[in-house]
Order: C-alpha cells, then structure tokens, then sequence
C-alpha cells in the first residue's frame, strides 16, 4: 500500500474549478514547516448529482500540481464506495474510502463469528490501553456482541479491498475504511475490536473514520457536548496507537474527521489531543469550496451578486427536492430562512454576511447557509452562465477558497494558530 503523511486533508471542489486556490493553501502551511497531504474527494452522490466522472477529479489535480509546481504526495480519493459503486473510481483513484456503515448489524457466519472470538479471548478481562485512565472491561458477551455487530461489515470491507487490489494492485493506494454514516458512535472497545478485525482480514488500513459523538453537518460547526467529544477522539487515538502496534497494522494508522470542515469550536480540542502523543489526522471537508465560490459572487456584486439571489430563490423553492439526498447531515430550519423577497433586496455585503461561517458575526444565518450548501445542482443546470461568472471573478474567489482553508481550517486544526 502506499503510505500517507502525518496530516492530511480532503478538499471537495464541486466544479472542480479551485483546485490551484486549493493547493495554495497546502504550499501556505509547508511554508509554514508544516506538511499536510491534499487529497481531492468526491463522491459518487455529488458525481451523480452534478454529472461530472472520476476522472475529472483526477484531470483537476494532476493539473493544479503542475501549475503550482507541488512536488509533494498528493491523492484522489474515491469517496464513499462500496462494491456496487467503485468501479468507475479504479482508473483514477488513488485513496479509497470504503463505506461499510450499511453492513453494520449484518450478520456474519457462524464460523467467522466463532473463529473471530476465539482469536479475541485473549483480551478477555481488563484491557489496558496507554493513554485511556481505565481499563476496558471486556467480556466474552461483549466480544459476542461487536462481532455480531460489526465482523460482517469488516467482511464486506475486505471484499471490497481484495476488489480493488486485485485491479490496481496491492501497493498502488491508501486504504481507509469510514463507519461514520452509522446510526450509533463506535465505543472505543469497538474501535479496538473493529481494528482487529480488519487487521485479521488482512485490510491495510490507513486511515479510519469512525461516527463521533454529536453532529457533523454539512458546513456548519459542531453540534453536541464538547468534553464528551474531547474525550472520544482522544481515546480514540489511543485505541488507534495501541491497535496498531498489537495487530501489525500501516504504521501511520491515523482517524479520519468526516464532514470536517467548518467545526471551529473543535480545532482546538482535536490539534491538543493530537500534539499530545504526537498522533497525525486526516481531516475531509464537505465540498463547501463551493460556498466560498457564492460568496465570491455575492460579493462581487452586479451579475455575480444578481445570480446569487436567483440561485436562493429557486433553492427556497425547490427545498424538499434538494434537501433529500442530505436530510441526515444537514439541520434546516426553514422558519429561519430569508424568504427570496427579502434576500433581493439585499447589498453585497449583506448576503456574504448571512452566508459566510464567521460565527461572531451577527447576521450569520446557518440555516441560509446549509440551504445555499445543497443549492449546487442548480449552479449545475446553468453551468455556463455559472462557469463564465467564475472565470469573471476568479481573483477575488481563489482568495476566498484559499482563507477559507488556510485560515479558518489548516491553521487552527494543524498549525495550531489562531487565525
Ligand atoms: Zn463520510
């Protein structure tokens, strides 16, 4: 397999037009001494969505590499596949995110099941993990319990591995495997457990994403309890050390934060964690590049403002159509939303106001912003009028694509400066 840096980052790029004001940033933070590995996404959802193929992805990063000159890894990452979807990513792709959380619950053989807590009696009894204060108290009904929960997902994660290496080859890309779209958090005994597994199935996982604590939504900050947050994710990285050395997994094994952009209030709490046992991350963000692309416009003024009105007004129309793909990661309150009429009479700065995530400010309106998120389709159904808008302001919008993620992302999570 190949093997990903300390840090890395996924940045989703809806219209695949910023992958240079992207890779800036990247080159931004090495500046900075610090390395992060920019891993372009895309899902098959905002694929099928948009009408866009894989490999553009691929053709978007290959050339903003050139352009800036990044010497550095770089990676395309096939988001959210599983067997039935993966096969159009297998040219271009280089990073896999394999999505079992539908196989989660599924039952596994009796055999494998059995075969599997044998394997695992040997961590019967309180389990020290270096870093976690208590033991784990594992009990055989317990062993019995995750295996019947999760060993039929990792299953189907290494039939999907096995898929993908058998076509491009064992070494030629990274692993990660995402339970993040479960209905319940991963306790950190099933973390460990999860690990085995995978590590038994012989899946050379990277990286691993599992569901935390509270709500990632799209594009907004986070929504729970943070101590209890706190508290997960450094476990978390405790189970991932001790998983890896126990079970001879990729050295480098590091968690994966979905939905990660724009959770400001855990930046903090998670560049801690990691500085304190000197652990590595890899942060996806939720293609919100796009918003930094309406905010350019909006800001622009004229047509570019004139479209970003249009664009509302039709998203407000046309809610439950565009809301359906996303009604478990996003939170709308309609009642809270502008209605068209009033965004119309709205200057530059007002709408960039409502729609930029700067939470001090007093006319951010999150729900504004989550609707404007799902809006993209329709930029999609007038792409040409959409595409010369960006070329017509494409300064002042790479300058709002590369803040977005220097400032607001890379520097408080990984630089660990206040932006
Ligand atoms: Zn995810």
């Amino acid at each position: 397999m190949r093997s990903l840096s300390k840090f890395s980052m996924g940045v989703g790029d809806r219209f695949g037009m910023e992958g240079v004001a992207q890779l800036r940033a990247f080159l931004a933070a090495r500046e900075r001494g610090v390395n992060i590995t920019p891993v372009w996404n895309k899902s098959n959802r905002e694929h099928s969505l948009i009408g866009t193929r894989p490999e553009d992805v691929r053709t978007e990063a290959d050339t903003a590499v050139e352009r800036c000159g990044w010497e550095d890894d770089y990676f395309v990452d096939a988001d959210h596949i599983g067997l039935g979807s993966v096969d159009p990513f297998l040219a271009s792709s280089d990073f896999f995110t394999i999505d079992v959380a539908d196989a989660i619950g599924q039952a596994a053989s009796d055999e494998a099941i059995a075969g599997y807590t044998a394997d695992m009696q040997r961590f019967v009894g309180a389990l020290r993990i270096p870093g976690i204060a208590e033991p784990l108290a594992v009990t055989s009904a317990a062993l019995q319990e995750i295996a019947a929960k999760y060993l039929f997902a990792v299953e189907e994660a290494g039939r999907v591995y096995r898929h993908i290496s058998g076509m491009k080859g064992e070494s030629s890309f990274v692993t990660e495997v995402s339970f993040d779209e479960a209905s319940t958090p991963q306790t950190p005994a099933e973390l460990f457990f999860i690990l085995a597994a995978l590590a038994r199935d012989a899946v050379p996982v990277a990286t691993v994403a599992p569901k935390f604590t509270g709500e990632f939504l799209k594009g907004i900050d986070y929504v729970g309890d943070f101590a209890r947050f706190a508290q997960q994710f450094a476990d978390d990285l405790a189970v991932l050390a001790f998983a890896q050395k126990s079970f001879g997994l990729p050295e480098g094994l590091k968690l994966s934060v979905h939905s990660g952009s724009d959770k400001f209030s855990l930046y903090p709490i998670m560049h801690r964690a990691m500085k304190q046992v000197g652990a590595g991350l890899h942060l996806k963000t939720a293609g919100t590049t796009w918003l930094e692309e309406v905010i350019g416009l909006a800001a622009a003024g004229g047509d570019g403002l004139a479209f970003a009105k249009a664009l509302y007004r039709e998203a407000y129309g046309r809610y439950d159509e565009l809301g359906k793909p996303y009604l478990t990661v996003i939170a709308i309150n309609r009642q809270a939303l502008p209605t068209p009429a009033a965004v119309d009479g709205w200057a530059a700065k007002d709408y960039v106001d409502a729609l930029a995530h700067d939470p001090t400010c007093p006319r951010f309106n999150s729900h504004f912003r989550q609707m404007v998120h799902i809006s993209f389709r329709l930029a999609a159904e007038r792409l040409p009028q959409y595409l010369a808008l960006l070329q017509a302001n494409r300064s002042r919008i790479e300058a709002h694509v590369f803040d977005n993620i220097y400032q607001r992302h890379m520097q408080p999570l990984f630089l660990g400066t206040v932006p």
